[in-house]
C-alpha cells in the first residue's frame, strides 16, 4: 500500500523529472543521470545508481517507486522460438507480451490495458471486458524486462496484445516519446506499429501528433454489415469514416497504412468478400495483412481453410494490392491475444476451488 503513495518515477519524461529535482532543490542535471539509469541501463532500484548521492537515492526512494513487472511465467514455442511472457503488475493484474525473432530483429508485442472494452467477437482480452489503462512505466518495463531477461536488444515494438491503445492515448504516446527518446532506448519511430480498431476521432488526432509511427487498422471485413457481426466498434463508426481516418492518417504522416484482416470461415473469407474490400482500399496506400482467425475455445469461429486464404490473396493480388499472409508465431504456445492470461487465472480458481474443498 505504501509503495503506490509514492509517485511513479518511471512514468516521467526526462523534462518532468527535471522539474521534479528541480522543485526539491536539486540540480537539473540529475535528471539525465536518474533517466539514464532507468531507461538505458534499466535499473531496478535506487540503490543501483551509484553516480548519486547516498543522501540523494534515500529522498528519492522515500518520494517515489520504479514500477517494474515480475515474471510470472514463460512459454517458448517449439516451432519458432517465440516467447509468450506473463507478467505480474503491483496491484496483481496480469498482463501478456511476446518476443518475436525475425531476420530484422526482435520484435516485441506489448498489452495496451488489462483486459478490453472493445468486445471484438473472436478476440479473448476483450471477454471479461476492461480492469484498467497501463501507466507509461508498465507499457515501457515489458520491453526492459524482456532486454534484461534475454540481454538481447529489442529493435522493434507492435502494441498489438491484449487491449485497445487508442483508448489509452495519452499513456501510449507519452510511451512511444520515451521508447524512441535518444536518452532512452532510442527505437525508431519507424519501427514501432500501433494497431486500433478503428476509433475515428483517436486516429486523426495520432495524425497530427507528428510521429513517424506505423498504424495498423483492423478491418476484418469488407463492409459494414460484416464488421458489425465482428466488431461492436462498427456501431459507433462506419467503415467509410474509418477508411477517410486512414488517408487522413497516410496524408499527415506519409505512413503507410496497414490493414489487419483476420479470415474467419465462411464469415469474411468469400471471393466476393475480397473483391469488395480490393474495391473499397483500392487506391489507397496500404498494406494488408491476411490472419488465419487462431480460434479460442470460448467461441466458435474456425480459421478460413488454406484454399480460401490464397483465393483471398489472389483476388486482391489481381486488383494490385499489397498482401502478405502473416506468418503464425507461436500457434502451440497459446498463441492469440489474452490466451495465456485467461488459461493461467483459470488454473488459479481450480486450484483455488481444490484448496477450499470445492467438491463439485
Ligand atoms: N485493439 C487493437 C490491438 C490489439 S489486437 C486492435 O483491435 O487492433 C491485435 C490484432 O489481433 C487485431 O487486429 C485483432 O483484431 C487481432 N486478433 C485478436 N484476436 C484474434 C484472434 N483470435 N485471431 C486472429 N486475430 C486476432
Amino acid at each position: 500500500m505504501e509503495k503506490r503513495l509514492k509517485k511513479d518515477i518511471k512514468s516521467y519524461t526526462k523534462k518532468e523529472l527535471e522539474a521534479e529535482l528541480l522543485a526539491a532543490g536539486d540540480k537539473a542535471f540529475r535528471a539525465g543521470q536518474i533517466y539514464s539509469w532507468l531507461h538505458q541501463k534499466l535499473a531496478g532500484s535506487f540503490d543501483e545508481m551509484t553516480n548519486l548521492s547516498k543522501e540523494l537515492r534515500e529522498r528519492l526512494s522515500d518520494a517515489y517507486h520504479i514500477d517494474s513487472l515480475r515474471q510470472v511465467q514463460v512459454q517458448e514455442s517449439k516451432l519458432d522460438g517465440t516467447k509468450k511472457y506473463l507478467f505480474e503488475l503491483h496491484d496483481g493484474h496480469m498482463i501478456e507480451s511476446v518476443l518475436m525473432k525475425y531476420h530484422h530483429g526482435n520484435s516485441v508485442c506489448i498489452s495496451s490495458q488489462v483486459g478490453c472494452r472493445m468486445g471484438c467477437r473472436f478476440c479473448a482480452s476483450t471477454i471479461d471486458g476492461l480492469e484498467r489503462n497501463l501507466t507509461p512505466a508498465e507499457l515501457l518495463d515489458q520491453i526492459y524486462q524482456i532486454q534484461k531477461l534475454t540481454g538481447e536488444r529489442v529493435s522493434h515494438i507492435v502494441v498489438m496484445g491484449s487491449g485497445e491503445p487508442m483508448d489509452n492515448y495519452e499513456n501510449i504516446i507519452k510511451f512511444i516519446h520515451m521508447v524512441s527518446d535518444k536518452d532512452g532506448l532510442h527505437i525508431s519511430q519507424r519501427n514501432i506499429t500501433v494497431s486500433t480498431c478503428g476509433l475515428v476521432p483517436q486516429i486523426k488526432r495520432l495524425a497530427e501528433e507528428g510521429l513517424q509511427i506505423t498504424l495498423a487498422l483492423s478491418l476484418h471485413a469488407p463492409n459494414d454489415e460484416i464488421r458489425k457481426a465482428l466488431m461492436p466498434i462498427a456501431n459507433a463508426y462506419q467503415m467509410d469514416e474509418v477508411l477517410d481516418a486512414c488517408r487522413y492518417y497516410f496524408d499527415q504522416t506519409g505512413r503507410r497504412i496497414t490493414f489487419e484482416y483476420s479470415l474467419v470461415r465462411g464469415v469474411n473469407d468469400s471471393e466476393a468478400a475480397a473483391e469488395e474490400l480490393a474495391e473499397r482500399i483500392l487506391h489507397m496506400n496500404c498494406h494488408v495483412n491476411l490472419i488465419p482467425v487462431n480460434p479460442i475455445k470460448e467461441r466458435n469461429y474456425k480459421e478460413s481453410q488454406n484454399k480460401e486464404i490464397l483465393n483471398f490473396q489472389n483476388k486482391l493480388e489481381k486488383y494490385g494490392i499489397n498482401v502478405t499472409i502473416r506468418r503464425e508465431m507461436g500457434r502451440d504456445i497459446d498463441g492469440a491475444c489474452g490466451q495465456l492470461r485467461r488459461s493461467y487465472r483459470e488454473k488459479q480458481r481450480e486450484m483455488e476451488g481444490e484448496a477450499c474443498g470445492h467438491m463439485e
